[in-house]
């Protein structure tokens, strides 16, 4: 389905990234973790996974990494009131409801959709499910969400922050997610559901992690964001 939307505002989660909401088109339907294709004209078009969730309701939310290119100016010069084209929504990144252990792992901008999940499932918590959030960025002002993240209540929700410089984040870990970290801070690894979502490179070095721990593929669900090139 294709629907016009009414620009709100814009919010700066980071100093590279921001998200934008738009009033919620009338009868858009989605579930948290989808994506939309946002079309602001001129041949600037590129999937977005909505950052906040239908609960949360009055708008839609799109966070995006800011890179300099022409769709990030496009975005940046929207006016309160301007319309876009939106078109969807696509994609399903979730995990069954069966799952009992859930690991997510999100790489920098990747944490969008996940955010959504996780403020999503806030709402009617599942009391037999436990959820660790391993969520990689370079140092503490890169981390989008962080209170919030920091914040989520669920029933045994962690959350443990991988960064490069670990400057003011306590308990963070330095470096990147690898295999003997997953194994070290998540001692019920062999029985998670892993949901994956980032830029391709993060995902494929994650899936590499997973299958040197024999983790099976099948337990495996990733959200890759095609198009960043590191
Ligand atoms: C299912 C899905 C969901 C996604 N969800 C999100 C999301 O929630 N948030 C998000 O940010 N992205 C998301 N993406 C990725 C998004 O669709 C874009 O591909 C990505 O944001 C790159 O777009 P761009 O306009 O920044 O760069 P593009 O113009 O598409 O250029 C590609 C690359 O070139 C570089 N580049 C381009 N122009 C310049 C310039 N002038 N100066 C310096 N570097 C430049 C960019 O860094 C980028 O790495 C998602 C992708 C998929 C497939």
């Amino acid at each position: 389905m294709e629907y016009r939307c009414e620009f709100l505002e814009r919010l700066e989660r980071t100093p590279a990234s921001v998200s934008y909401r738009f009033k919620t088109p009338a009868k858009l339907i989605y579930a948290a973790g989808q994506f939309m294709m946002v079309d602001l004209g001129e041949g600037l078009v590129h999937p977005l996974s909505m950052s906040d969730c239908p609960e949360e309701t009055g708008f839609i939310e799109f966070t995006k990494r800011m890179t300099g290119s022409p769709y990030c100016q496009r975005l940046e010069s929207l006016k309160p009131g301007e319309k876009i084209t939106v078109k969807g929504p696509y994609g399903q990144f979730s995990c069954d409801e069966s799952s009992r252990y859930i690991v997510m792992l999100a790489g920098g901008i990747g944490i969008t959709p996940i955010r959504s999940i996780l403020k999503s499932r806030e709402k009617t918590p599942d009391e037999q499910c436990r959820i660790v959030l391993v969520y990689g960025n370079l140092n503490r002002e890169d981390i989008a969400f962080r209170e919030e993240l920091e914040h989520i209540k669920l029933p045994g929700y962690r959350l443990v922050h991988v960064l490069s410089d670990t400057t003011g984040v306590k308990g963070a870990c330095q470096g990147f997610v690898t295999a003997e970290l997953i194994m070290r801070k998540i001692p019920e690894y062999r029985e998670a559901t892993y949901m994956i979502s980032g830029p391709p490179v993060m995902v494929e070095a994650v899936k590499k992690a997973l299958g040197a721990m024999d983790i099976l593929a099948g337990r495996i669900r990733t959200d890759v964001f095609m198009g960043y090139d590191e």
